[in-house]
């Protein structure tokens, strides 16, 4: 027989984690202090049970809904071999909720959903504290696969394993994180947010910033996401986790995020975020169908993985008399000057702005442009014109790119692009959370896929670009826009100094407390 699971707490998350407790053959006691919060929480069961069934997923809707008790006493929950904590997000409620829990039973799990505290500190009020865990869902519960399963400092690892394999059962993704701010995706993904709200004040327009993101295959662009989540729940995340990590820069909420929840355009909630709502954000434009004759041909220079899909993929010459234009995919300002003396010059802005490369080169016409591999017919090319203004070469990658059939804009001069700019920094994120042992590189790439629907995991992604471009363009965005939130995590330096380009072959060493132990173990 599975042993009885207790959700406490009826709202959003905790009836879709009795949910899918129950369809998993699991007894569920159902705890909320508010009746109506319960018998609401049983329809809603009953009604996606129901959508299930028609959709021939799932059958035994009565059953399942026989498994489920809902109660208003904690000693009926004590019962249970396993309680999992999804009351709202206040700490004091969370850690008296689950004290309670253990002076009525010494022996049974405690499990905590929060998003933001910390695990260990929810243990701290509950006896014996080994047998604390987050399982963190993602939201809907019944769907979504991922969950995080997150030892306190104090947590016991065996548990740990049991409780993987207890969310294999029930169907989930189970993945191992360390108690950290934000634990893992919520963490990894700020940046998308973050750079996102950062260009939008640098005055690029939202609809452009959520069209580029959706053409690199992101499910939602991040101010279609925002208004989805709701403006509050976003920057509360984005707030819990800049304040836990004491203000590092990375993290910073943004003042015209604020702006918004403070005048109540909280998302599709409330009919007004950054979009409104209906119709909500204007569909991106469509392509032009591309032309094969008239394309003026450049020399695309560069032996990064961008210049070998451009090669691969865009008709172009090695033949210096023959081209137009050069369309340089180096990184770095230093390499940028002094070759094919007149020839216009179309530059990768990763990490400098076009105007930045103008002033190395200067008398020739110069433009910028960005887009990040794998390419695919919904890239949008991002180009910049230089301060000075537009020239024949921002004319000519506008027609060499539209030629193919990509879409373009021209967009205000920045370093970086906004389709590189966000995803560096998600790479450099992901980078600093493995650094500090929160998750696996693997676990990590899965995570962010499955909690995010990411079409690629950050560090998956930085293979296909190579580390060492993408470090270069962090120096460079450093350096212009002067800003501490930019820098490259020292990981990222000393992988490329060691010529590693792949996750797969890091030693890390994890230092959670079961590998701790296992190491003091091994020294002694
Ligand atoms: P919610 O507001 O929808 O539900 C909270 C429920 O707790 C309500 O039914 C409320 O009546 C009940 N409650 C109030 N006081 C209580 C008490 N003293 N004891 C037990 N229950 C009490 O909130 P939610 O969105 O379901 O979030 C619950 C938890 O899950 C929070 O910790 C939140 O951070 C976390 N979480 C939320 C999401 C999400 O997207 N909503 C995702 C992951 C984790």
């Amino acid at each position: 027989m599975k042993e009885t699971v207790a959700i406490l707490g009826a709202g959003t998350m905790g009836r879709g984690i009795a949910e899918v407790a129950a369809v998993a053959g699991h007894a569920v006691w159902l705890y909320d202090p508010y009746p109506q919060a319960l018998e609401q929480a049983l329809r809603e069961i009953r009604a996606d049970l129901q959508k299930q069934h028609e959709r021939g997923r799932l059958t035994g809707i009565e059953e399942i809904l026989a498994r489920i008790q809902t109660t208003a006493s904690l000693e009926d929950c004590a019962q249970a071999g396993l309680v999992i904590e999804a009351a709202p997000e206040k700490l004091e409620l969370k850690q008296e909720l689950l004290g309670k829990l253990g002076e009525l039973n010494e022996n049974n799990i405690l499990a905590t959903n929060t998003s933001t505290f910390s695990v260990s500190a929810i243990a701290s009020r509950v006896k014996h504290p080994a047998r604390v865990l987050g399982l963190h869902f993602f939201n809907p519960a019944q769907r979504m696969k991922l969950v995080e399963v997150v030892g306190g400092l104090e947590t016991d690892p065996g548990l740990l394993e049991r409780m993987q394999t207890l969310m294999q059962s029930w169907g989930k993704e189970p993945v191992r994180v360390a108690d950290s701010p934000g634990f893992l995706v919520n963490r990894v993904a700020r940046p998308f947010y973050g750079e996102a709200l950062r260009l939008y004040g640098e005055g690029l327009a939202k609809e452009h910033i959520d069209w580029i993101l959706k053409g690199m295959g992101f499910p939602m662009g991040p101010f279609e996401l925002m208004d989805l989540i709701g403006l509050d729940i976003n920057y509360a995340a984005s707030t819990s986790v800049y304040q836990a990590f004491y203000g590092e820069p990375r993290y910073r909420p943004h003042p015209l995020q604020y702006q918004r929840v403070a005048a109540g355009l909280l998302g599709r909630k409330t009919g007004q975020g950054w979009y409104t709502y209906p119709p909500g954000p204007p569909p991106p434009p469509t392509p032009p169908k591309a032309q094969t004759r008239d394309i003026p041909l450049p020399l695309i220079i560069g032996p990064n993985p961008l210049a070998q899909e451009l090669r691969a993929s865009l008709k172009h010459t090695a033949n210096v008399a023959e081209a137009r234009f050069v369309l340089d995919c180096r990184v770095k300002l230093e390499r940028k000057h002094d070759f094919f003396e007149n020839l216009p010059v179309v530059s990768l802005v990763w990490g400098h702005s076009a105007s930045a490369v103008q002033a190395e080169l200067r008398g020739r016409p110069v433009a910028g442009f960005s887009l990040v591999p794998p390419i695919s017919p919904t890239t949008v090319v991002e180009l910049y014109a230089p301060l000075s203004g537009g020239n024949e070469a921002l004319k000519l990658a506008q027609t060499y790119f539209a030629a193919h059939g990509y879409n373009t804009l021209v967009l205000p001069d920045q370093p970086g692009g906004v389709a590189f700019r966000i995803l560096a920094l998600l790479i450099n994120e992901a980078l600093s959370a493995i650094a500090e042992g929160v998750a696996s590189p693997p676990d990590l790439n899965r995570a962010m896929r499955l909690g995010t629907g990411y079409p690629l995991g950050p560090l998956e992604w930085a293979e296909q670009l190579w580390l060492k471009p993408v470090l270069r363009a962090l120096e460079g965005l450093q350096a212009e826009l002067g800003e501490d939130r930019y820098r490259p995590h020292p990981l990222l330096r000393r992988m490329v100094a060691a010529g590693l380009e792949n996750f797969g072959n890091l030693s890390l060493v994890p230092y959670t407390k079961g590998d701790l132990q296992t190491r003091e173990e091994e020294a002694v």
